[in-house]
């Protein structure tokens, strides 16, 4: 036997019956993305490997597990540099921030406040909810002396409207500070003092993050790690009393504005990047894969990728894992078509095809059978497409140069002339 083709391991194909769902789910997010005066941005799906690293810190779990390189890898470029070869991406804010230096928005508006949709690419061992290839929502704002409490809350608040827009109820937001870039330092110092006594007890890839990135350690998700940062108080200690202040206000406004959240010590978020407000979302009818979505403050990165001193904040909200949440609430519905036309013989064929790109041009969604086949298989072809209504020529209306019009809901028949049938028929579809 031939072989037949799967879809590479961890991607899935949208079918047209899922499309429509995706669909409303782009366009809710764009109509509310505008409403908070969002601009859409769309950067490539790969990018320079060296951007990410820089970008997510080559010892976070993305970077040093999870990338899907292209060809390219230390082959020289035009000047004669080793390049880091091509990546496709795992997230999108490193290409974004690459864009707004490289067209220098800072010298332009005070905030750009920018989002995309898009595929994001891991190379993760795929399970329920956790794709090699996904989509995401996401927004960044970003701008000189951007940093504000109420930008801060503002951000949160339009990833919680965006989840209930979709129809979500059942989700929590949590949030967290790390402070500002000298504030995690401490906070690595004081974290590593506090786990060093039970540092045997760690798992073995924890025992290895201790060193290069002690974050990720409260990030784990392994039963040993858990037990130990159970047994370790994380207060507040490493925050300075501006850092301090400044998460008072972002929750004060919070309060303000009627979002529900959970402090959360431990959300620390495993990129380098993350400064001061950093937030996570959990479906709480998802199983282990349940973050909807996550972001948080990046006032360093823009400098880091060599931009100027800018602050910045973002999210990134998973479509996947919005569809999984809703799946029990909503079902897939073929969309409609406003017209199906059912020719019977050769001639009336010839005359229903003309009529089908007639109605097109005017605009009416339409389809008919390109193949010969009874008045019964055609009205089945009528009703899988949830036509609403159908046209009907054979021999019969041909010679009386009119078309049957059957109205699918009602069982209503008409006879339409063929000359004049547009203008009937609009006024009729208009009821
Ligand atoms: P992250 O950048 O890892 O914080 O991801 C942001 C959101 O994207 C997560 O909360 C998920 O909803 C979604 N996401 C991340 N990784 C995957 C994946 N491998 N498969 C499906 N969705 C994902």
């Amino acid at each position: 036997m031939e072989k037949y083709f799967l879809p590479p391991r961890g991607t899935a194909d949208i079918l047209p019956l899922e499309v429509p769902l995706w669909e409303e789910i782009e366009n809710m997010s764009r109509r509310i993305l505008r409403i908070y005066n969002y601009k859409e941005i769309r950067t490539p799906i790969f990018e320079e490997t060296e951007l990410f690293a820089r970008s997510m810190g080559s010892t976070s779990d993305v970077v040093q597990k999870q990338m899907l390189n292209l060809a390219g890898q230390n082959q020289k470029d035009a000047e004669g540099e080793k390049s880091s070869g091509l990546s496709l991406r795992p997230e999108n804010t490193a290409s974004v921030v690459r864009a707004y230096i490289q067209n220098s928005f800072d010298k332009k508006e005070q905030l750009s406040k920018l989002f995309y949709i898009g595929p994001m690419f891991r190379g993760e061992r795929p399970q329920k909810g956790r794709l090699r290839q996904f989509h995401q929502i996401g927004v960044e704002a970003i701008g000189p002396n951007s940093a504000s409490a109420y930008l801060d809350a503002e951000v949160i608040a339009l990833s919680v409207n965006l989840l209930k827009s979709f129809g979500l109820k059942d989700f929590k937001v949590k949030i967290n500070t790390l402070g500002s870039e000298e504030d995690k330092s401490n906070f690595s110092k004081i974290l590593r003092e506090k786990i060093k006594p039970y540092f045997s007890d760690l798992s073995e890839d924890s025992q290895q993050r201790f060193e290069r990135n002690v974050f990720r350690i409260l990030d784990s998700k392994d039963k040993k790690d858990k037990d130990v940062i159970a047994k370790i108080d994380i207060k507040h200690s490493y925050l300075s009393e501006e850092s301090r202040k400044y998460y008072e206000d972002v929750k004060a406004v919070l309060t303000d504005l009627g979002v529900d959240y959970e402090e959360s010590d431990s959300l620390v978020r495993g990129l380098d990047y993350y400064t001061h407000t950093v937030f996570e979302i959990t479906g709480t009818s998802l199983g282990s894969q349940d973050a909807l979505g996550a972001g948080g403050r990046y006032n360093n990165l823009v400098e880091n990728l060599g931009g100027s001193k800018v602050d910045a904040i973002g999210f990134a909200l998973g479509i996947e894992r919005i569809l999984l949440a809703l799946s029990q609430n909503v079902c897939v519905k073929e969309t409609p078509i406003d017209i199906f036309i059912i020719a019977l013989g050769e001639n009336a064929a010839k005359q229903a095809f003309k009529i089908l790109n007639e109605l097109r041009n005017v605009g009416y969604s339409s389809d008919m059978s390109y193949k010969a086949s009874s008045l019964k298989s055609q009205m089945r072809l009528a009703d899988k497409f949830k036509a609403r209504f159908v046209i009907i020529i054979g021999e019969d209306e041909l010679n009386k140069n009119i078309m049957l019009l059957r109205n699918m809901e009602t069982g209503e028949q008409k006879e339409l002339a063929l000359e004049r049938y547009l203008e009937i028929l609009g006024e009729i579809i208009k009821q």
